[in-house]
């Protein structure tokens, strides 16, 4: 068990974060009332959980489903399939999906989340890259103070841009994440210059931590995984994207083919557990958000700084906290994959992932590989040492995940 001074921790902080924990109960309970109305409004039924095989013709539970998430979303249409293999799978469909030779894709929140890179690509890179495709690409830098350069913006919108982006969740760098207030206002100020351009968003680690999201704001696309937030932790792989009509129609002749779109593929038994997780997505999504302002403020007790403070509104999942050093990095993170359900066996160390330039270290253990609904933790081994933790399915286990990760590192004598 832990020790008197790491419980003490943990009372310290529950006090603070009391009233915190019922703003989210809130939020909790209105998107779950929202989730079940639309379940409601398309008389979800049993019969429509039966998968289909084949081509999955008139398989009325995937369409049914794709109903419910529109209206969840408050957009025209939505596309939720396991046919996607990740996030950045539908965000790379939806964007290939609106975009032609020609066209220029303008990113205005910075430099996009790392697997998209390969994605958005060079200029005859031969790898069916947006940018090897003729589609040009350019990215605006955020401020100092994290917040959009609208004057940049508007001076870099031209006849050729056709796609505004924008990245809702910091994803792993050290910067805030964006409201959905505050796509709104980004939405005004890129459709007011020009009010054809196809506002997308990347809605990764977002869903369900606000009341709203960004396609209630005007946004025209937005995608998404289900290994993440709207998954609930049941769905075991696959994606969405959502939006106005005919861009999610796009998007789905870029997923199957032209002609074919969202009228086929067999969902293979995997249609409950999509139900289901969406439907238990907000109040998981509410264990993770109190887990992240629980771990905020035991972190900032122990003189630590961190990002978003445990008092800051919050529009995504993931918490960042910055140490000392690479020890407290590693007892960290050890210290999160101790606590467990799955794995816990297993020692994480410090690896050269392809793609980095520095050894990153990350503790999954998750019932769905890779699920970051799930309590998990990454931290790159360099200065400043942030370390990135997110998820968790149920607050107690956040809990648990936090002080055994404090505990390792006073037993490792980097905490007193
Ligand atoms: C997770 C994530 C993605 C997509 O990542 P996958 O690992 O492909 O699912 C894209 N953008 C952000 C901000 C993310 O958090």
């Amino acid at each position: 068990m832990f020790k008197e001074k790491v419980l003490g921790l943990m009372e310290q902080a529950e006090l603070q974060i009391e009233g915190k924990l019922k703003e989210i109960d809130r939020v909790i309970d209105r998107n779950q009332w929202k989730v079940i109305r639309a379940f409601q409004k398309h008389k979800v039924s049993d019969y429509h959980f039966a998968g289909s095989t084949g081509y999955g013709y008139n398989d009325r539970g995937r369409e049914v489903l794709d109903l419910v998430y529109a209206d969840v979303f408050g957009a025209e249409a939505a596309l939720v399939r396991p046919h996607f293999v990740s996030g950045t799978h539908t965000i790379g469909t939806a964007l290939f999906g609106v975009l032609r030779p020609g066209d220029e894709l303008l990113m205005m929140t910075g430099r996009p989340y790392d697997t998209l890179h390969k994605v958005i690509g060079k200029p005859g890179d031969g790898q069916g890259s947006l940018q090897d495709w003729g589609i040009a690409y350019q990215e605006v830098a955020l401020l100092e103070d994290g917040s959009p350069d609208f004057a940049a913006v508007a001076e870099r919108i031209t006849p050729r841009t056709k796609v505004i982006g924008i990245q809702r969740s910091r994803g792993y760098a050290w910067r805030p994440s964006f409201t959905v207030a505050q796509i709104g206002e980004m939405v005004r100020f890129v459709k007011e210059i020009k009010p054809d351009v196809i506002v997308f968003v990347d809605n990764c680690y977002g869903e369900f931590t606000e009341l709203t999201e960004p396609t209630e704001v005007g946004v025209d696309l937005m995608a998404g995984s289900l290994i993440k937030n709207p998954g609930g932790g049941l769905a075991a792989t696959g994606g969405y994207i959502a939006g106005k009509s005919r861009y999610v129609e796009l998007a789905s002749y870029r997923l199957t083919a032209p002609g074919i779109g969202g009228e086929v593929g067999a969902m293979l038994g995997t249609t409950r557990a999509i139900f289901q997780g969406l439907f238990l997505a907000p109040h998981l999504v509410g264990q993770a958000v109190k887990g992240s302002v629980f771990a905020a403020s035991v972190f900032e007790q122990l003189g630590f700084t961190t990002h978003p403070r445990w008092n800051d509104p919050r529009t995504d999942l993931i918490q960042a906290v910055q140490f000392t050093g690479p020890e407290h990095l590693i007892a960290f993170v050890q210290g999160i994959q101790q606590a467990a359900a799955v794995d816990a066996h297993v020692v994480p160390e410090p690896w050269d992932m392809p793609g980095y330039e520095h050894p990153v270290i990350m503790a999954a253990g998750t019932f769905i590989q890779g699920g970051s609904l799930e309590l998990s933790a990454d931290a790159p081994i360099r200065e400043p040492y942030i370390a990135y933790m997110q998820g968790g399915l149920t607050y107690s286990h956040c809990k648990m995940g936090v002080l055994t990760a404090i505990q390792n590192m006073m037993d490792r004598g980097l905490l007193s």
